[in-house]
């Protein structure tokens, strides 16, 4: 039995499992990855290095996922204003749909911070710039319907 970094969380992972104990990836995937690196000898060398740069990397890919999820709400919610308005119920009922997406989208961002927040394996700089976008986030809900989300 061998330990693997996980290609998806960086976790250390027995190659005898078929998931990752941390985020369900398939093991056999980052024995792949392994595979074309150092092998495990490597990773039990330095474990650190080897596995910080998976992490940052996981960490840019969910913050790009979020700002596109954001941008797409608001793309959304400009095309949607754009729609000459003929009936008040069909305006009521988007401005709830926007006002629902935006509050999934703050919840999100929390988890995931509360999330890497117990995680411990990101550096507070790191924390700090998805608190800076959660708190975005929540700005723009207090900006166009003036409550906390
Ligand atoms: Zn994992």
């Amino acid at each position: 039995m061998a330990l693997v970094g996980c290609y998806e969380c960086g976790r250390e992972i027995s190659t005898a499992a078929s998931a990752c104990v941390g985020c369900g990836a398939p093991v056999a995937l980052s024995k792949g990855i392994k595979a074309e690196g150092g092998g495990p000898q490597a990773e039990l060398l330095h474990p650190q290095p080897s596995r910080r740069p998976q992490f940052r990397a996981f960490l840019w890919v969910s913050l790009a996922l979020l700002s596109a999820f954001v941008s797409l709400l608001l793309w959304q919610m400009a095309s949607k204003a754009g729609v000459p308005q003929t009936q008040a119920e069909a305006k009521a009922e988007q401005s709830e749909v926007a006002e629902r997406n935006l509050l999934d989208a703050v919840e999100h961002c929390d988890k995931r911070y509360a999330q890497m927040n117990s995680d411990r394996q990101y550096t507070t700089a790191d924390l700090r710039v998805y608190a800076q976008l959660c708190k975005n986030l929540r700005d723009d809900y207090k900006a166009k319907w003036g409550r906390e989300p």
